[in-house]
């Protein structure tokens, strides 16, 4: 039976708005079609595990960034080349932050990021809270929750996640939202943003196992009507 390796990061410091909700999802998205699921919890000072089939990191408070900082930057070449190599990724607003180049805080601190994202982040003068819509060219509208002072600036290479429907994205400015780069997926959106949007999750997993078996072409439907709900009621709710 293929055993699917999801990489959690730093679940203490980094888990806002229902963040670990996605762990919850792809384990059982993944256990429904038979696979079996490994999570593997990562904290400050271990060591990363042998084997990476998803990576996973939610999002935090400044205080929670600034812990984590030199630790991520101690493993910023090996997820780097995690990464390069298609490893499946999604990081979620704090963590989309530090895999991009930098977050400068409110206060003028500049918390390092790993340079994996073509983004570059720093404080605005008022935070950006609320419901968000947004449209992606690969998975439709996708809904989610956000609140962050950081304001996010994509290079001009950069490919956004989706376009803004309503709600504020990286910077409430450009109508953009989140970074995609390979199959590694950086966003906003909390709420948790898997549960409700089960393409985003099936993504995430059909590429972990193409890479261990590429006759692999799609996964079993599942019955997503109450997904589907769920992403209609957050959809319609105002900000
Ligand atoms: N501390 C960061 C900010 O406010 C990230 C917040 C979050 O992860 N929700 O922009």
């Amino acid at each position: 039976m293929t055993t699917l390796h999801i990489l959690h990061l730093y679940p203490k410091e980094m888990n806002l708005y229902g963040d670990h909700g996605n762990i919850l999802t792809l384990k059982k998205r993944a256990e429904w079609r038979g696979f079996r699921v490994n999570v593997t919890e990562y904290h400050v000072g271990d060591q990363l595990p042998n084997h990476i089939d998803i990576i996973f990191g939610g999002g935090g408070q400044d205080s929670g960034q600034s812990k984590i900082e030199a630790d991520l930057r101690a493993h910023a070449t090996e997820l780097k080349t995690l990464i390069e190599q298609g490893t499946p990724c999604l990081v979620v607003c704090g963590l989309y932050q530090l895999f991009g180049e930098y977050f400068q805080t409110g206060d003028g601190q500049k918390i390092a990021g790993i340079n994996i994202l073509p983004v570059q982040t720093v404080a605005g003068p008022k935070r950006l809270i609320g419901n968000i819509v947004i449209n992606s060219p690969e998975f439709g509208e996708v809904v989610g929750y956000e609140n962050h002072s950081g304001l996010t600036t994509l290079a001009p290479q950069a490919k956004p996640f989706g376009t803004v429907v309503s709600g504020a994205g990286n910077n409430g400015n450009d109508y953009t939202e989140g970074a995609f780069y390979k199959n590694c997926i950086g966003t906003y959106l909390h709420g948790p943003i898997l549960p409700k949007n089960p393409r985003l999750a099936d993504f995430l997993l059909l590429k972990a196992l193409q890479r261990k078996d590429a006759s692999i072409k799609k996964l079993a439907p599942l019955n997503d009507s109450i997904e589907l709900h769920a992403h209609s009621v957050a959809a319609k709710r105002p900000r």
